[in-house]
């Protein structure tokens, strides 16, 4: 059995966070390889060792950053000191800020959060350190080659008991270092898990799993049990954040699960996500997410149905504007197309123009300020009366719904209302799914 374990920021923000992350990996020998992301935020006024590191890069050049430089230094100095080890960075710092004086890169400035962090953690643990660079590659054009990282990683790999991998970087072909986007370690612990053939890939962090909602708008949610890519992929499409979406990749070409879990909190199960599961989820849904700011634009034509390519004509006009669109629910005689309203508003007048160019329609509409909801959940497809529950239930919270698309996976029902029911729609759904549950 191998687990690669992933610890976010947080989890290693100070020597404390470290004692608890050394605490798991101990507690199961099945921990063999740990990728950590650089010092988080120890509070909410805290700054990330990340972004420390792009503003004194950034200041490089213009002033002295011996103070800057220092401040990040006191960073790791005090995990070091607090861990009691015997590690010296000074003069991984000398040649920082002769890099950064140089002008090496923003990413390869970045980068050194992780590479710093993982080697305190290699000294802590105990396990060898594999620096990043060497086995996490990108092309001459700096897109991420994963067929060429899985090669090289599983061969540096192979044979190793234990390993530490710094997450977030690795390097181009002519060695300059590039970083990932933000949140990037995710991405990390996914390709090591499924170059070693992991068992499982946990990935550590400050909450106990993915929600059934949003905390800022329902209070205490439950925590989603088990969860398939898919409903994750729809809940994250509407903001729902807690794993870098390219992680996912990686993951469902080998079919390894993962694990979100809490480092503050290793008693709690935490959220496990899967390609597919037989296991009924707790609840009908998986999980609500959602996004305010979209506009609809809704068209009109006597006979619309019967005139062949008449969708093809209007789209056509949104992809001339470089507008991409996110849902076109249809009537008979009616066709909408639902986008961002900040994109769309540059571009409205040229579109409702092209489109009666286009199409010549009877009537042309715009309603503004909607929110979308998705509903989320594989248990829909075999419960009869969800639609139901749900429109019943927004009815009662008296929210008017401006439209309704299902997808053809039965996996979603997205709903729209306006901006200003958002909240409360989404408690609504959340009330007769969760809490009278059942
Ligand atoms: N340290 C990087 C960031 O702050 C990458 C990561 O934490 O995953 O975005």
């Amino acid at each position: 059995m191998k687990k690669v374990v992933k610890f976010g920021g947080s989890s290693l923000a100070s020597a404390e966070q470290f004692r608890k992350v050394g605490a798991i990996i101990h507690a199961e020998k099945e921990r063999r390889y740990v990728v950590p992301s650089a010092p988080g935020k120890r509070d909410s006024n805290d700054t990330k060792v990340t972004d420390m590191l792009y503003d004194c890069y950034h200041a490089a050049g213009r002033q002295d950053i011996s103070r800057k430089i220092e401040a990040i230094a006191a960073r790791y100095r005090e995990i070091i000191e607090g861990l009691g080890l015997e590690l010296n960075l000074d003069s991984e710092f000398e040649t920082i800020q002769k890099k950064f004086e140089e002008q090496a890169g923003s990413d390869y400035a970045a980068s050194r959060g992780e590479y710093l962090n993982g080697l305190i953690m290699s000294a802590y643990l105990e396990f060898p350190f594999v620096d990043a660079a060497e086995v996490v590659c990108f092309d001459e054009d700096g897109v991420f080659d994963g067929e060429k990282t899985n090669e090289v990683m599983r061969e540096r790999l192979s044979g190793m008991e234990t390993a530490v991998i710094p997450g977030f970087y690795g390097s181009m072909p002519d060695g300059s270092i590039k970083t990932f986007s933000r949140g990037g370690s995710d991405i990390t612990g996914s390709i090591v898990a499924r170059a070693v053939h992991a068992d499982l890939y946990e990935n550590w962090t400050d909450v106990s799993g993915f929600l059934v909602t949003d905390p800022r708008i329902v209070e205490n949610p439950a925590t989603i049990e088990t969860i398939t890519y898919r409903e994750l992929r729809e809940l994250s499409y509407m903001g729902a954040t807690v794993l870098h979406a390219d992680a996912i990749f990686p993951l469902r070409q080998e079919g390894i699960p993962v694990n979100i879990r809490n480092t503050n909190r290793p008693q709690d199960p935490g959220t496990l996500i899967v390609e597919d599961t037989c296991r009924q989820p707790l609840y009908t849904i998986t999980g609500i997410a959602g996004k305010k700011g979209f506009c609809a634009v809704t068209i009109e034509k006597d006979m619309m149905n019967s005139e062949i390519g008449f969708g093809r004509k209007v789209l056509q006009v949104f992809e001339e504007n470089g507008i991409s669109f996110e849902h076109v629910p249809s009537g008979i005689d009616t066709f909408s197309v639902i986008v961002y309203q900040d994109d769309f508003m540059k571009k409205e007048q040229s579109i409702i123009s092209g489109i009666h160019r286009a199409v010549s329609p009877d009537s042309l509409e715009l309603e503004s300020n909607l929110a979308l909801i998705a509903v989320v959940g594989r248990g829909m497809r075999s419960t009869r009366g969800t639609a139901g529950r749900i429109f019943s239930a927004l009815a009662h919270a008296n929210v008017n719904v401006k439209m309704i698309d299902q997808g053809s996976s039965e996996l979603n029902i997205i709903i729209g209302v306006k901006d200003e029911d958002f909240e409360r729609a989404i408690r609504a759904i959340y009330d007769i799914f969760v809490l009278t549950h059942m």
